[in-house]
């Protein structure tokens, strides 16, 4: 299992580390800083430096096969750095911090959006240039009250924190699940809760910002009508 940092310390970019094997699919680590995509949050890119300054390309950041595991698929056409690679090479792991950063205000924005539209989310999409979500419901949303929602949340400059509940208090609390698609994670015994001070509660293992007032000027570029029960929306940079 790859010790995942980025779950305590979202700013964290940068970490030590030790290959642990390399497959197909790329490089394993004993510890890594690079999120895997997972809960509609786009995988981290980067680089893997050897000792020598010699840099491997990281594409894209995927779970592994088994839970716990965390696979650094490297960019096509590194064959020759990728065979100095090897069980035991220790590394210098980097990720793009500003992809990263976006990704981190995009996600906690959403989390904003989640308080405002008291609907079940059914679809999740966060990126460096947008972000987007599904939530299931009928009734039309106003672009220009959502823009002006988050803009108040972001200015209220809300602290924003996680920490891990107990499978049994998640349990005697459903409420607290939010998502329709995306639910926590079972059978490790904990789960993630991410808490935007007096505005949002639910489980969620994604990279955010320390306050909202990191998410700057983010307003809502569309809402679409995807299907009679799902209203879309969209969310971008200033
Ligand atoms: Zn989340």
């Amino acid at each position: 299992m790859t010790d995942e940092l980025f779950r305590e310390d979202a700013h964290l970019f940068a970490c030590d580390a030790t290959v642990t094997a390399l497959d197909a699919r790329g490089v394993h680590l004993d510890r890594t800083v690079f999120y895997p995509q997972g809960g509609g949050q786009a995988g981290d890119r980067g680089e893997l430096v050897l000792a020598d300054g010699t840099r491997l390309v990281i594409a894209d950041t995927r779970k592994g096969e088994q839970p716990g595991e965390i696979v650094h698929v490297p960019a096509a056409g590194q064959d020759e750095v990728l065979a100095r690679f090897a069980a035991g090479t220790q590394v210098q792991a980097h990720i793009e911090q500003s992809r990263r950063e976006r990704h981190m205000r995009f996600h906690t924005a959403t989390h904003l959006l989640c308080a405002l539209v008291p609907h079940a989310v059914n679809g999740c999409s966060i990126t460096a240039d947008y972000a987007r979500l599904d939530f299931h419901m009928s009734e039309p949303l106003d672009k220009e009250a959502l823009t002006a929602g988050i803009a108040r949340l972001v200015g209220e400059a809300h602290p924003v924190s996680h920490r891990w509940i107990s499978e049994a208090e998640l349990d005697a609390n459903p409420g607290l699940v939010r998502s329709m698609s995306v639910q926590p994670p079972r059978g490790q015994g904990r789960v993630r809760v991410l808490e935007i001070e007096g505005v949002d509660l639910q489980p969620c293992g994604g990279t955010h910002v320390a306050n909202t007032a990191e998410i700057g000027a983010v307003v809502v570029t569309k809402i679409e009508k995807k299907s009679a029960m799902t209203r879309r929306v969209v969310l971008g940079f200033v």
